[in-house]
């Protein structure tokens, strides 16, 4: 499954990169504009349109689209929409959360560069890391992977 998120749908799209789900958002649509409706009706044929927008939705399917309308404003029960046709979410270095992109072992020149510009420390070095090469940014399993099992849990959204 191959999603594309309107913008009201940003932190869900950061949840299914997260979880390793190719999903693109805003990033990849040209600047916004009054006819950027008009555009996810007719482009990202071969991905899932998820949108809150009733009208948008509507015009995608009758478009012959695949689409969702996501009801919910809370993220983690619009999560809960999405694990009903099968979207398992837990975090996995796949995807980088801000554009998309696979992650990729970094070599030991990309690991400096991005310390020296981030100030990281010695700990952080020590951790298996990976890296966006668009975006230039190392990641690793840090505290805040321990929230995400956290948040997951308590909204019930881990598997069983
Ligand atoms: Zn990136």
């Amino acid at each position: 499954m191959k999603f594309v998120c309107d913008r009201m749908l940003k932190r869900l799209a950061v949840w299914l990169r997260l979880s390793g789900y190719d999903t693109l958002c805003d990033e990849s649509f040209p600047p916004a504009s009054s006819k950027e409706d008009t555009y996810l009706v007719k482009n990202f044929e071969d991905r899932i349109l998820l949108t809150r927008d009733r009208e948008l939705y509507r015009r995608r399917r009758e478009a012959g689209l695949a689409a969702m309308l996501i009801r919910p404003s809370r993220v983690e029960e619009q999560m809960r929409e999405l694990s009903r046709i099968g979207v398992k979410f837990y975090p996995v270095m796949k995807r980088c959360t801000l554009c998309n992109s696979t992650l990729r072992k970094p070599t030991e020149k990309e690991v400096k560069a991005v310390a020296e510009r981030e100030g990281l420390g010695e700990y952080v070095l020590k951790k298996e890391l990976w890296y966006c090469e668009k975006c230039k940014k190392l990641y690793w399993i840090g505290g805040h992977w321990k929230n995400m099992l956290k948040f997951l849990k308590e909204n019930d959204l881990l598997d069983r």
